[in-house]
């Protein structure tokens, strides 16, 4: 299980999150909805070790791990899935997986991110950076099933992409809740986010203005949210 308790955070330019709580319970998924610049990304980045807090902690499966880095975070199961997808475009996709790879599953990375979206297996020796979004999307994506976390952090997976692509990406998403992860979700495609998590948290101008079950959700609190209410 994966708490943030009373998180505030920002950049030198100012503080973005103001004393945030969210818990991510194990085996469930979590949706983070809200508007254009509510803090969002900030939040993950928090989440992952990438950006330190200036308030709060973060507490992973009962420790404290506030302050400690995005590797150790990792090897203690937290995957973080970026906006925009940061697959290195000068190499392969074999060389992309291998690189995210654990250093158990190195060898069997390539095989594994190939059960996860057989298309990649098709284009293993591809450069990652002339594929389609799409296909980039999955690559970023394979990165959650073969390094087998526990919490899977993920920012707008589906920005820009066809409807088609958008369904194969939900799919994957379904099948590894299925197995018993974690997500946390931030997702444009609110309807379906809704759809699929067993919690909501809506982030106003780096405040959480909502916590709960999404059938506790009316029409009109999501959309005040996203028209900028406070
Ligand atoms: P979006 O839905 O547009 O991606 P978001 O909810 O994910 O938005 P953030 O990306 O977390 O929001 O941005 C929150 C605020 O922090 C914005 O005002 C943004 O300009 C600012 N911000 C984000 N990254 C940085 C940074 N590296 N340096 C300074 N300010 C930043």
């Amino acid at each position: 299980m994966l708490e943030l308790r009373g998180i505030t955070a920002g950049y030198d330019t100012g503080t973005v999150l103001r004393n945030v709580d969210l818990i991510v319970p194990d085996s469930s998924v979590v949706a983070l909805i809200g508007p254009n610049g509510a803090g969002k990304t900030t939040l993950l980045r928090v989440a992952s070790g990438l950006l330190k807090p200036t308030g709060g902690q973060i507490i992973l499966d009962g420790v404290d791990v506030t302050g400690r880095p995005t590797e150790d975070l990792a090897r203690r199961g937290i995957c973080h899935v970026p906006e925009g997808r940061g697959v290195f475009p000068g190499l392969s996709v074999a060389d992309n997986v291998r690189l995210q790879a654990p250093p158990q599953v190195d060898k069997r990375a390539m095989a594994r991110a190939a059960e996860a979206f057989p298309r990649l297996g098709e284009r293993a020796t591809q450069l990652a950076g002339t594929m389609s979004g799409g296909e980039q999307q999955m690559l970023a994506l394979a990165h959650t099933y073969v390094s087998d976390p526990s919490i899977v952090l993920l920012d707008e997976v589906s920005m820009g992409l066809a409807p088609k692509i958008v369904s194969e990406i939900f799919e994957f998403l379904e099948g590894l809740a299925r197995s018993g992860k974690s997500l946390l979700l931030v997702e444009q495609y609110v309807a379906r986010a809704l759809e699929f998590a067993d919690y909501v948290y809506i982030l106003n101008r780096g405040r959480i203005t909502f916590a709960g079950e999404p059938g506790e959700l009316s029409e009109s609190a999501v959309a005040e949210s996203y028209l900028g209410a406070s």
